[in-house]
């Protein structure tokens, strides 16, 4: 009776010992020191980050899920994702708390669809998938360079894809890692190297074309920082991000819109200081930040591109007068050098180092295509056992 009780004991000690992690969502009217008082954590955690840092405080989304882990009723961590790669971890330390940004820890899996066309690429692979995703992507593979909508029965499609998972849970789009479309028996393959782009079996690039086009949306003297989605500070000893791009430019320099579209915010955002936002077709929006002033457009007028939108400055704690230009496709940030860069009509073929870097990725793709060829039958979403980051089997990019 008494060995019954003392396990009680002990198993009530270990159970409120043990961390719970509960997931919650953020609520778009919270701000983020709203947030710090309503957990009771200092406001200097905010006030002491550098401008880098802050800027990524305003990355975090209405909606976004951020998840608190409470050891005996009190806070240990909170992560907060401010993109797809990093989140802001506040931990509690002995003498209060602390604040960093960190990797978000995923499993990588990889998936496989492999179709024998019947009725038409986009009608098949939704049929299988049920969504357009997979078609839209394939698009951008091959840049509409290939007839994929005149695609006929006997023709195929293989796609070796991953798919981020967090808590059990698939998070961030799928990716498509190398792909295959045959039409009338003609191959056609795509890999995906490490500048995001696709590139046929021997190196030469599928040319993105793209139906809007974005401008550079000032008079700039340099770039004084470019896009990352994460990346190590040797010095500094901690992950960054900038998910934008910074033209460094005199101050009241103009503001153009980069492309057409509709103002869907102004205002003060935080790091970010004076703000426009603009949305555009295609699930695309362009922000920036840090203006002295606003020009004459309000939120929900529609501005054709070129037009001026603000005045270069240093509203929001920026170092010098710059503009920081993000754009975000679907929520995401992504490069907007992949943007405004200039249509490149010449063909791209990779060479030297690249192009052996290539082969190693042909080379690794090569015995899952003939695996798949081999079957007869369509395989759709297939889950391999491979968890790519856990068992270091990632393509060797
Ligand atoms: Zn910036």
């Amino acid at each position: 009776m008494r060995l019954t009780l003392l396990s009680i004991v002990i198993l009530l000690t270990l159970l409120t010992q043990h961390s719970i992690a509960k997931e919650y969502k953020w609520n778009n009217k919270l701000t983020f020191l709203g947030f710090l008082k309503k957990y009771h954590i200092p406001q200097k955690i905010y006030y002491n980050m550098d401008r880098e840092d802050r800027e990524l405080i305003q990355e975090i989304k209405a909606g976004q899920s951020y998840t608190i882990n409470w050891k005996k009723g009190k806070i240990s961590t909170i992560n907060i994702p401010v993109s797809d790669e990093l989140m802001l971890q506040i931990k509690r330390i002995k003498q209060g708390y602390i604040a960093n940004y960190v990797p978000i820890p995923y499993k990588l899996i990889e998936k496989t669809i492999s179709i024998k066309i019947k009725n038409g690429l986009d009608k098949d692979l939704y049929r299988a998938t049920k969504t357009h995703y997979y078609y839209k992507e394939i698009q951008e593979v091959y840049s509409k360079a290939l007839p994929l909508n005149k695609m006929k029965k006997g023709d195929r499609v293989i796609i070796f894809y991953t798919q981020r998972y967090r808590h059990n849970k698939p998070y961030t789009s799928p990716k498509i890692e190398a792909c295959l479309i045959e039409i009338n028996k003609k191959p056609y393959y795509g890999f995906l190297m490490d500048d995001n782009k696709y590139y046929d079996s021997m190196g030469v690039k599928y040319q993105r074309t793209y139906t809007t086009r974005f401008i550079i949306p000032v008079n700039y003297k340099r770039i004084s920082s470019r896009f990352t989605q994460s990346r190590y500070h040797p010095i500094l000893h901690r992950y960054r991000a900038h998910l934008g791009i910074d033209y460094a430019a005199r101050r009241g320099n103009r503001i153009v819109a980069s492309s057409s579209g509709k103002i869907v915010f102004k205002g003060w955002k935080g790091g970010y200081g004076r703000v426009v936002e603009i949305k555009h077709p295609g699930g695309i929006k362009t922000l920036y930040a840090h203006m002295s002033r606003f020009g004459k457009y309000n939120r929900g007028s529609y501005v054709k591109q070129g037009q001026v939108i603000g005045y270069v400055g240093t509203s929001g704690r920026s170092t010098g007068p710059h503009l920081h230009f993000g754009l975000y496709k679907n929520g995401h940030a992504i490069n907007p050098a992949r943007y405004v860069a200039k249509r490149q009509a010449k063909k791209i073929k990779l060479k030297g180092r690249q192009y052996r870097k290539l082969r190693k990725i042909v080379l690794h793709f090569r015995p899952q295509f003939r695996e798949v060829k081999r079957r007869k039958n369509n395989i759709v979403k297939k889950e391999s056992s491979k968890c790519l980051n856990c068992f270091k089997r990632l393509p060797p990019r």
